[in-house]
């Protein structure tokens, strides 16, 4: 039996975690449970799997699911803020933490988990984005990926030579407007943007996909997960999913590895490794996907892609700002405070203001990330009086 935490047990993959451990109960001891804000949901799960501790991060939330669960008899450990997802991943009986949480806020937590010597599966993307210098340093722990393209090129490295890779070939879908006009790209909405053609995931992520700041940032983090350089990452636009990545070596090979879009398959994966496990979902059908295509990607429709490489060449404090600066600027299309074609531009003169250095420390990383989002909503803000 393993003891288990998913941090961010309310969101897209949390509650397909949850799918996973209802189904194999035997296996997984569901020991604690993080969410932001969402306690309606938090309280159900409570209630379903009563988890030993669980962790509340908005501090006003956490006192109205106290009262709650004082009322309804519930008995859990409440933890709360972000200090509390330290806490909870630092308990000794813990084996796997499963880091779900979307944005920044995921790195501290997956570094301490690491530090703590945990297995971490993890979901949480913009971690290892602006902590990747430090985190490939780390000696303990581990890292299973659970993003599903990083999933597959894990699954293509099993058994194979680092040394021996020629490229790393991420796939993307191309996202919602892989086929429509540039000059139509000033009319995007909210509602569009939101509106992903193969996968169901959360609204950060969904419009990270439809800039294509979403493969931009899986670039960094395949760079800091599997130690491949920059120059031989390559992001090819597959519209069908089917092809989750693929491993080119230094004979020609190439390994790829296929499914369906259901992201219990990199999850399942990543709870059960170095196992595999029936997990009973639907099977991809080849000839209903058939045929499977792929074309290069358009740096110039999606100038986010082109920043995150270059950021990654740049390295030090780079990724970091890139990162932050774009948190704000979907954060503030989602509100709509700034247009579509406004999220690469708050980005770019983010880069162009910060003065880049060298990461050292966490806290160099924490400072960098606090500055940048400083001067990025500065940039939201100049674009607001313009609306
Ligand atoms: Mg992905």
């Amino acid at each position: 039996m393993k003891n288990i935490i998913i941090l961010g047990s309310t969101g897209s993959i949390g509650k397909n975690a949850l799918d996973i451990i209802r189904k194999f109960k035997e296996e997984f001891n569901l020991l604690g449970i993080s969410a932001n804000k969402n306690i309606g949901l938090l309280l159900e799960q409570v209630e379903e799997f009563k988890p030993k501790f669980t962790c509340v991060v908005s501090e006003r939330e956490g006192k109205i699911f106290k009262d709650i669960t004082a009322e309804r008899g519930l008995s859990t450990k409440l933890l709360l803020g972000e200090k509390g997802l330290l806490d909870l991943v630092s308990i000794d009986q813990v084996d796997i933490v499963l880091v779900a949480i979307v944005g920044f806020a995921g790195f501290l937590p997956t570094y301490k988990a690491l530090k703590m010597g945990k297995r971490v599966a993890l979901a949480n993307k913009e971690s290892l984005v602006s902590g990747g210098e430090l985190i490939s340093k780390l000696k303990s722990g581990e890292i299973i990926p659970v993003d599903s393209e990083h999933s597959a090129i894990f699954q293509c490295l099993r058994g194979e030579s680092i040394e021996k890779v020629e490229r790393l070939i991420l796939t993307a879908s191309g996202g919602p407007f892989f086929r429509k006009g540039v000059e139509k790209f000033g009319e995007i909405t909210v509602n569009d943007a939101l509106n992903h053609p193969k996968w169901n995931m959360g609204a950060k992520i969904t419009v990270d996909s439809s800039t294509m700041m979403n493969k931009g940032l899986e670039v960094i983090e395949a760079h800091y997960l599997f130690g491949v350089s920059p120059e031989k990452i390559d992001v090819v636009i597959h519209p069908q999913s089917v092809v989750h990545s693929m491993v080119e070596f230094v004979d020609g090979s190439i390994i790829s590895q296929l499914g369906i879009t259901d992201m219990k398959i990199p999850i399942g994966y990543a709870l059960f490794y170095p196992e595999r496990e029936t997990l009973g979902f639907t099977r991809l059908d080849l000839f209903e996907v058939s045929p499977l295509e792929f074309f290069p990607p358009d740096f110039g429709k999606f100038p986010c892609l082109k920043l995150a490489f270059d950021s990654l060449k740049e390295g030090g404090t780079s990724p970091i700002v890139l990162n932050s600066a774009n948190e704000v600027a979907v954060e503030s299309f989602l509100k709509e405070e700034i247009g579509f074609m406004d999220i690469p531009i708050v980005i770019e003169e983010t880069l162009n203001k910060f003065e880049k250095g060298e990461v050292r420390s966490v806290d160099d990383i924490v400072y960098v990330h606090r500055m940048a989002e400083k001067i990025s909503m500065d940039i939201v803000q100049k674009f607001r009086k313009r609306v």
